[in-house]
């Protein structure tokens, strides 16, 4: 329910945000309350932009004073409800988007929390670096909204989540007083890192106002489109990659051959890069400093792995424009999938080493429960995350009648198979309670009195992650 907000504290927030600090314009209003997925809907009586750190925490301090619940919002790209507001004060943080600093002998940057995650690669290329984080959203998701979801994406195998690539940050408590812990250190135990705690905290314990970055050395990439047989080769061609590759595989997706149909059918100007009746395909990449050694060392791992017979066929992109067309295939399918019919969508890990019978045994749940059941997985197989969508033709009503049972099973056989129902996605209020449930008590309640310390007049994005 939409807060009635005190005149009083209107007022204040007009004076200290200025004309261009605040909207109550119902049409630009929708764009903060209409969420990535069809079913998320919010409201709020006012999205609030702060320009610098200062109007930030003028502005958290005056709703302290007025006990008046704030929703962080970065680029709305997020998938389980976190960052639309239900009632509160959206404050969106899309006007602090400057990168401030780079210090290209320390391989790091200072970047505002509302800049775009593509402002932040292009900051670290223009000086012949690399930022790595890298994911489908990457023109809107900002980098407070990646912190806050603690984002994962294409290059984790290498690089990591978000939460390591960070070395410091800037905050503003839900008191509304500044954190200032932008140090670009990379040794520095003094204590709890307090950064960590707000990496993954979806907007709940502060307002993430400016982050310190790790930058790499740049790298060229070497890109293949791969036909396997099962998902069970395709996790022993990881291995063998591995092996020759060792930490250059940068990337290492599964693409099911039915989702390669659908992009092609959904979107112009793409196609197959590989046709093949097999049912799956990798997508991989090895990066060098050098162009020559990452293709050299891609052409080596592919060729012992025809040798095993785990790849029937492979091609290596000749170019960059190749490469692009072949992730694009990649980063299209959540919305082709959308086109194409109903869905009802995971975003769950497993020990890598039990994806294959992961998928054999959910499947065959699942067509118990709706023998008329299709199914589209991919995923960030290095990491043992797979994207899991059950399919179905728009005409079928079965997904709809079933989506309860069918979360229900799914989930259960994730927990069997020792997994998490969030791989990287996070919690909101679309997993909050089921995860009250799953978590060891301990956690849970761990993380409520870290939630009850840091923020005891639950102003911050309340009814997130955990209820207090
Ligand atoms: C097409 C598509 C592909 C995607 N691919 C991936 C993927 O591969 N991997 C992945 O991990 N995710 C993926 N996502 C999910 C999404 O992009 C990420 O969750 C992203 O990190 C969200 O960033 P955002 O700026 O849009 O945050 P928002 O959606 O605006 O907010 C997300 C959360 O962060 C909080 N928040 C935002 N800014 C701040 C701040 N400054 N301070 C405190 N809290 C804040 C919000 O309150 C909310 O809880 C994808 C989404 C889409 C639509």
């Amino acid at each position: 329910m939409t807060q009635t907000l005190p005149p009083a504290f209107l007022a204040a927030l007009k004076d200290a945000l200025g004309p261009k600090g605040w909207t109550d314009d119902p049409a630009k209003l929708e764009e903060h309350t209409t969420g990535f997925r069809a079913f998320m809907h919010g409201e709020t009586p006012i999205v609030a932009m702060p320009a610098s750190t200062e109007e930030a925490a003028a502005l958290v301090k005056l709703c302290a004073e007025h006990r008046v619940a704030i929703t962080p919002q970065g680029g709305n790209t997020g998938l389980v409800d976190a960052g639309l507001p239900h009632g509160e004060v959206c404050v969106s943080m899309r006007r602090m988007n400057k990168v401030r600093s780079v210090d290209v002998f320390n391989n790091s940057m200072v970047v505002e929390a509302g800049a775009p995650l593509v402002t932040a690669q292009a900051a670290a290329n223009e000086v012949n670096r690399l930022f790595p984080l890298s994911l489908g959203s990457e023109g809107t998701a900002t980098i407070g909204g990646l912190i806050s979801t603690n984002a994962g994406g294409v290059n984790v195998l290498r690089y990591g989540m978000m939460r390591d690539l960070l070395l410091g940050m800037e905050v503003v408590l839900p008191s509304g007083e500044i954190w200032d812990g932008l140090s670009g250190l990379r040794k520095n135990n003094t204590g709890y890192d307090l950064k960590h705690l707000f990496a993954g905290a979806e907007g709940t314990l502060g307002l993430i106002t400016a982050a310190t970055l790790k930058l790499f050395p740049k790298v060229q990439r070497a890109t293949a489109w791969v036909t396997c047989e099962s998902p069970s080769d395709v996790v022993s061609l990881l291995a063998l990659v591995r092996d020759h590759a060792g930490d250059t595989v940068t990337s290492f997706e599964i693409i099911p051959a039915n989702a390669v149909d659908m992009v092609i059918a959904d979107i112009q100007g793409t196609r197959d890069p590989l046709p093949s009746n097999l049912g799956w395909r990798v997508l991989m990449e090895v990066s060098f400093t050098d162009e020559a050694m990452a293709r050299q060392t891609l052409e080596t791992a592919l060729g012992a792995a025809f040798e095993t017979g785990l790849v029937q066929d492979a091609v290596i992109a000749e170019s960059l424009s190749q490469a692009k067309a072949m992730w694009m295939v990649r980063e299209t399918i959540p919305m082709s999938k959308r086109a194409y019919g109903n869905s009802l969508n995971q975003d769950l890990s497993v020990p890598v080493s039990r994806i294959p019978e992961f998928i054999e045994v959910c499947n065959a749940r699942v067509l118990e429960q709706l023998p008329t059941a299709d199914f589209v997985i991919f995923g960030h197989v290095g990491d043992g995350n797979l994207h899991y969508s059950v399919i179905e033709p728009p005409e079928k009503m079965g997904l709809r009648e079933h989506s309860g049972a069918l979360t229900r099973l799914i989930y259960d056989t994730v927990m069997e198979f020792g997994g998490s129902i969030s791989a990287e996605h996070g919690v909101g209020r679309l997993k909050r309670d089921e995860l009250a449930k799953l978590r060891p008590v301990a956690a849970t309640e761990t993380m409520r009195a870290i939630k009850r310390a840091i923020d005891p007049l639950n102003i911050m994005n309340p009814n997130r992650v955990v209820s207090v």
